[in-house]
């Protein structure tokens, strides 16, 4: 089994906060769907398992209109499907839509929702308001989908009173998955500079840790399972497509800025869309190999395995790494487990506890090797 990620650069206008590529010019978007076909024509082959989840991720793929993805979506020709994801943002999504999706073969629907409160999505640089994203939100939830809702705590202005309003009228939707991210400020975005230049204020670590409590105890009561930091879902409602990147599970990533994995190599595509489209045009792939040793790989398998509740496998890290490498990594867990930032699911695994999710970067370098 493997996966396929399929990147639309393009959004509407540019969020604060936001520091992915992506452009508001979509006068280039049939291009780039050709060129997305030929580049699968070209690269298909480099994965010799069959495609089992497709994932659309952006930017704003809800921009493409729907013709065009069942184009996409048929050139690919998927034959042995778990699941097939699109990312939507609110003010795209309609009846139709959501009609036209399910019709495509879509089965999931992620949707960035962010915030329920319309003054904290206008700082965020959002384009819908709040009542637009619980319109839409019933609307994919309603239509026998499944369905991850996207939100984000720390926004500037928000207290705890006013996360946890969100946080309830988000499971009041009951979405079968929800994400939920601590904002962070990146260099280069609006949102850094408003930081910068005073004109709001980032949320204290005090506040951002009763918030995190809040989610983890509101979620754990409506029966979500936080089976990663920033993910829960409800029984049977895990993504797949996700999942399987944290297991290491190959995938091919088509568009500007992907990312592809074949198991022992990781390729990155080139952000500029002319010259992909241009390349593609040509029948060129324009990729580069991402060179990784062993050591890369190891701290790769740390880092993605501890993020999610089933922990890291000793065994597999011995199986693959060795008997010193296993050793030299129960040494440096022991601390951690007898202050209680890992613990132990089973013997061969260690986990870091819900509760310390917040402070995993920091277990997390105690654990890595360094070159
Ligand atoms: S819609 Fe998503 S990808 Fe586009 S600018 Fe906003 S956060 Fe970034």
């Amino acid at each position: 089994m493997a996966g396929l990620y399929i990147h639309i650069p393009f959004c509407h206008s540019k969020c604060s906060y936001c520091d992915f590529f992506s452009t508001p010019k979509t006068d280039s978007l049939t291009n780039y769907i050709s060129g997305l076909e030929r580049e699968w024509d070209l690269r298909k082959s480099e994965i010799d398992e069959p495609i089992s989840t497709i994932y659309i991720g952006g930017g704003t793929p809800s921009i493409i209109k729907p013709d065009m993805l069942a184009r996409l979506i048929k050139h690919i020709k998927p034959t042995s499907l778990e699941e097939m994801t699109i990312e939507a943002n609110p003010e795209d999504v309609t009846p139709q839509w959501v009609e036209a999706m399910a019709y495509i073969g879509f089965d999931r629907i992620s949707m960035g929702v962010q915030s329920f409160d319309d003054e904290q999505l206008a700082i965020i640089g959002r384009r819908h308001t709040g009542q637009q994203a619980l319109t839409a939100a019933r609307l994919i939830n309603s239509a026998g989908m499944k369905f991850n809702l996207d939100l984000i705590y720390g926004l500037p202005g928000q207290d705890t009173n006013s996360w946890k309003q969100n946080l309830d009228i988000a499971l009041e939707i009951m979405p079968g998955h929800l994400s939920a991210y601590l904002l962070s400020y990146e260099r280069g975005t609006r949102l850094w500079a408003m930081r910068e230049s005073g004109k709001l204020t980032e949320a204290d670590d005090d506040t951002v840790f009763k918030m995190y409590d809040i989610l983890m105890s509101a979620t754990r009561s409506c029966g979500y399972r936080h089976y990663e930091i920033s993910n829960f879902a409800q029984p049977g409602h895990e993504a797949i497509h996700n999942t399987n990147y944290w297991l290491g599970i190959p995938y091919i990533g088509l568009g500007v800025s992907a990312h592809s994995f074949d198991g022992k190599q990781r390729r990155i595509n080139p952000i500029s869309i002319n010259r992909y489209i241009d390349s593609l045009s040509h029948d060129e792939t324009i990729f580069e190999i991402d060179e990784e040793d062993d050591t890369d790989r190891l701290n790769d398998m740390i880092i993605t395995r501890l993020r999610t509740d089933t922990g890291l496998s000793i065994t597999e890290i011995r199986d693959r790494f060795g008997e010193t490498v296993a050793e030299t990594l129960l040494k440096a867990s022991k601390p951690l487990l007898e202050s209680g930032k890992l613990l132990q699911p089973s013997p061969d695994m260690i986990a870091i506890p819900e509760s310390e999710y917040l402070r995993s970067d920091a277990i997390m370098r105690e654990l890595i090797f360094v070159h």
